[in-house]
């Protein structure tokens, strides 16, 4: 629940709901705004306390939060998260572009990519050294040599990092290396995991799981907020289906939908969500129209001869279409905000 408190109250009234909250075993957490203090409670059925606060001063109301995710609620926090990573902004007003290979295969071709995309205007380089794949045969990633040639490309370019961590023992050496981290849909619901990345308190991007409904989604970001991490994004990238003409059903309607529902920033990913370069564009225009605050995009020097998903990844050119068709639809999309 959230306790707003009047604009009249006093810091003395402020702290003595603050120790209410302790006494009663729950967490509070002080937000002061411009005008009053907001504290939220986080526990249990917190609500269900509401009368232990019927003799304290200067509280205005008390706010039931309906959701069973608290902390990721637009009703906790009405305002969007904005991460800053390193000076990027990442849930503002400009979508932000994440592009680079699905895996880090090699030192020259990661740098060859990152100086192209960064040339075109992204600002995070993506790729994976550590690989959950499909099947144990398939190319699993260069491991820590990978996070290694992540770095140099960092170094080089300036670009920002995001790479995938797949266990929780290696979520301090990946961070030691990425600015985001990356929590692939395969470990959606790996709660190990998303409490060591919670606990880092480094920003991190969470897939949605690919048969994981909304709610599912925004519990399992509830793990990494509730362990005090505030620097969480989420990223759609597709959901099974009955469809097999695409590898995933990348689901538009969840943009504005987690919007509403959250604050915090969505992120979208074409390549895993349609499986096919040629609809990655077309659907990265609908996703930041919809309203997506970045997107993530596989981009490779020779897609044919990439380690993994090559048929989802864009050649250099289709890449630079892309980034020119995304500068005139944000013109559109300024033009068209300040017009409401
Ligand atoms: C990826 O980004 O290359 C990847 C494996 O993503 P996902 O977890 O969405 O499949
Ligand atoms: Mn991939």
């Amino acid at each position: 629940m959230i306790i707003v408190m009047s604009h009249q109250a006093t810091p003395v009234q402020v702290d003595a709901v603050v120790e209410k909250i302790a006494e009663l075993g729950l967490t509070p957490e002080v937000s002061k705004g411009e005008d009053r203090a907001v504290i939220g409670v986080i526990g249990g059925n917190a609500y269900a306390y509401r009368e232990a606060f019927a003799h304290l001063g200067g509280i205005q109301e008390i706010v039931q939060i309906t959701k069973p995710y608290k902390l990721a609620s637009r009703e906790w926090q009405p305002r969007d998260t904005v991460i800053d990573v390193g000076g990027v902004k990442i849930g503002g007003d400009e979508a932000v572009m994440m592009a680079g290979p699905c895996s880090v295969e090699g030192v020259e071709m990661l740098l060859e990519t990152a100086r192209h995309v960064a040339s075109r205007g992204a600002q995070v380089l993506r790729g994976g050294a550590f690989k959950p794949r499909t099947s144990p045969y398939s190319f699993q990633g260069l491991g820590e040599e990978g996070l290694k040639m992540l770095a140099a490309a960092r170094d080089e370019t300036g670009l920002k990092v995001i790479t995938e961590v797949v266990t929780p023992g290696d979520v301090e050496l990946v961070a030691c290396y990425a600015d985001i981290l990356q929590l692939g849909t395969r470990n959606m619901q790996n709660y190990a995991l998303l409490q060591e990345a919670g606990r880092s308190g480094h920003p991190v991007m969470l897939k949605r799981g690919m048969s994981s409904t909304i709610e599912e989604w925004l519990l399992a970001a509830e793990y990494l907020l509730s362990q005090g991490n505030r620097n969480v994004m989420l990223c759609e990238r597709g959901i099974r289906t009955f469809e097999p003409a695409t590898r995933f059903t990348l689901d538009i309607n969840a943009v504005p939908l987690v919007r509403e529902l959250s604050h915090l920033p969505v992120i979208v990913d074409p390549s895993q969500g349609t499986g096919r370069w040629s609809l990655v564009s077309p659907l990265s225009l609908a996703a930041v129209a919809a309203g997506a605050n970045g997107l993530i995009v596989e981009v490779h020097p020779h897609p044919d001869d990439a380690l993994s998903d090559g048929a989802q990844s864009l050649d250099f050119a289709t890449f630079d279409r892309l980034m020119a068709d995304l500068k005139r639809l944000a013109g559109v999309l300024a033009a068209q905000a300040a017009h409401n």
